[in-house]
């Protein structure tokens, strides 16, 4: 049998810690909310617990263990695995490798959430593999992870894949990066969410609104109310469906990539409302030497392709 390896999926909300081995098979997993106010030190406790839990429940030995891989926020130093200024974590320089090296005594290889959700689609997400991949997520932000000739693409420091600051509307809205009109400030879940309570405060989107848990809508409303046939949210919707068409477009005119791989929060909530008909759509806006080649999918490994990229991962790597 293959390798088994500690599969995490640190979150700004939520961590999924797993076990599994490096040919795909997800033993066991269990998710807890990742500890707030910017403590690594806590989260990394929890982090050691629930593997303790985990492998004592499945009956593995600690000599069966390989190593532990780690999708985290960006920015992350490879192969160093230290967290910079998490703007989703509040964490600021924190060593989580060395951390867990140390707590754990295996091998720690910490990657880019969305870079290891990429490594997951190409290794376990499709019947076949497609050398040239995309993975694009959109939650409460947007990434993508880069699959080139078979390999994962990290750029020269480490910093490729920030599709969600790619600016496609320079007088658009503010982003917390601090310019306006990026991608994510467009299409995110918190973006949507932002421009769904904008229409509340010009006095529309009532039906939104009567929705809302503790008067904040959320996506999750937007997608309810859109399933009603409400105008407002359907709106929302369109401009989400035609932002996103222009943005994959993009992607596939510098990529040129075998295929694109939708995932995220926002995909697994709103499939059923934007993603039919997307891939002729953005076929009818490429160069038409690019159009055979458009294929777009959603991801069939879901909320898990982080921990699936981990196992791939632990294969790949080895933890030499
Ligand atoms: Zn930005």
């Amino acid at each position: 049998m293959s390798p088994v390896v500690i599969a995490i999926d640190l979150g700004a909300t939520k961590t999924l810690v797993g076990v599994g081995r490096t040919s795909g098979d997800l033993l066991a997993r269990v998710q807890f909310p990742t500890p707030i106010q910017g403590s690594p030190e806590l989260a990394v406790n929890e982090m050691v617990l629930k593997i303790r839990q985990l492998l004592a429940e499945n009956n593995i030995a600690d000599d069966q263990v390989n190593g532990v891989a780690v999708g985290a926020p960006g920015p992350i130093s490879y192969p160093q695995g230290i967290i910079y200024d998490s703007p989703n974590l509040g964490w600021q320089k924190f060593a989580l490798r060395q951390e867990l090296e140390q707590r754990l005594g295996w091998p720690v290889v910490v990657e880019h959430d969305v870079a290891m959700a990429a490594l997951g689609e190409f290794h376990f997400g499709q019947m076949k593999r497609y050398p040239n991949l995309l993975y694009v997520t959109l939650s409460t932000g947007v990434g993508a992870g880069i699959i080139i000739n078979g390999e994962l693409y990290r750029g020269s420091i480490g910093g490729a894949g920030e599709i969600g600051h790619m600016v496609i509307d320079p007088h658009g809205r503010l982003c917390n990066c601090g310019r306006r009109g990026c991608t994510e400030a467009i299409i995110s879940g918190t973006a949507l969410a932002i421009q769904a309570r904008e229409l509340v405060e010009q006095g529309r989107a009532t039906y939104l609104q009567s929705l809302a848990k503790d008067g904040v809508i959320t996506a999750k409303e937007i997608a309810i109310a859109a399933r009603e046939g409400d105008s407002d949210a359907c709106r929302l919707l369109a401009q989400f469906r035609e932002n996103l068409q222009l943005i994959l477009a993009n992607l596939v005119h510098i990529f040129n990539p075998d295929i694109i791989v939708l995932g995220g929060g926002v995909v697994q909530g709103m499939r059923d409302l934007f993603f039919e008909g997307i891939e002729e759509e953005v076929r009818a806006q490429v160069f038409p030497m690019h159009r055979p080649g458009v294929k777009i999918e959603v991801t069939r490994l879901g909320g898990d392709i982080v921990l699936y990229g981990c196992l791939a991962a632990g294969g790949i790597w080895g933890f030499e």
